[in-house]
């Protein structure tokens, strides 16, 4: 009995650090970002693994770049370095400027009345809401991207908001952020959850494990302290620039891969750590 609880704990340590920069011992799980954003607004072919356009829902993106951005004035330093570190990743997997600072906005998440609502002005937010409740979204949402495509071409983008849940997380740097003891709430990784979300704002949708297990766009995460993923796969790189071409550099798509991809694990290492299979 021992033997196999000391086990599992090793077993998970050593399949996960394939995919992660990881600190083991921390608490740890994975969550799930299903819900992060409108799949209503998802078309059938990016969902479909055999279309072309698998994992991609606009496949026009945004054609005014850069875009445009704002970050609501309550967003920490940590939280706007993790964001800085997103924007540079998907611009480098380009070889493009994709997005253009405007500084910060005067308003949160709380400031709108709903989810939807902060999406009716002409800025492009990232904002925190501490009253996530007022969202509508489980409390187990992480973060959600909204937004809303032309009324004359529903492939292109033309405005979105990010909202981040910082009423049941702490988000910032996994690495160093200190929760107080009697905090309740788990650490979240800012450069890990925003590379999803803008990758949800950029025109990415999910793709399953079963298709590209180093997306950063697989619906699940882990989170904790200590615990990121801040690496895009291949097939990132691939459907990014599917989307908005490349420059420069970036079009040698193997050496952007290599640049971005953690090296795979072999197809026998369990990614879900199951302690049956062992
Ligand atoms: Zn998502």
């Amino acid at each position: 009995m021992s033997n196999s609880l000391f086990k599992f704990p090793m077993m998970i340590c050593s399949t996960v650090v394939m995919f992660l920069n990881f600190a083991c011992g921390a608490q740890m799980y994975q969550a799930s970002l299903e819900e992060d954003h409108d799949k209503t607004k998802v078309p059938d072919y990016a969902k479909n693994p055999d279309s072309q356009y698998y994992g991609v829902h606009a496949t026009e993106g945004w054609h005014n770049l850069p875009i445009p951005f704002k970050t609501g004035f309550a967003l920490t330093a940590d939280q706007k370095d993790g964001l800085n570190e997103c924007i540079g990743m998907w611009e480098s997997a380009v070889g493009k400027k994709l997005f253009k600072y405007l500084g910060p906005d005067d308003k949160t998440g709380d400031s709108f009345d709903d989810l939807y609502s902060s999406l009716s002005d002409t800025t492009n937010g990232h904002y925190l809401d501490t009253d996530w409740d007022k969202t509508g979204k489980s409390n187990m949402v992480l973060a959600t991207t909204i937004w809303d495509t032309s009324s004359r071409n529903v492939d292109q983008i033309f405005t979105a908001d990010i909202r981040f849940n910082t009423q049941h997380y702490i988000i910032g740097d996994s690495f160093s952020l200190l929760p107080s003891a009697n905090d309740p709430r788990e650490v979240v990784d800012m450069t890990t959850l925003c590379l999803h979300e803008l990758g949800h704002m950029l025109g990415l949708t999910h793709v399953s494990k079963n298709y590209d297990r180093l997306s950063i766009m697989n619906p699940t995460i882990y989170i904790g302290e200590g615990l990121a993923n801040r690496n895009l796969s291949c097939g990132d790189i691939k459907r990014i620039q599917q989307i908005y071409g490349c420059a420069g550099e970036a079009c040698d798509q193997e050496a952007t891969c290599a640049k971005f991809e953690q090296p795979s694990a072999s197809d026998d290492d369990d990614y879900e750590a199951d302690p049956a299979s062992e």
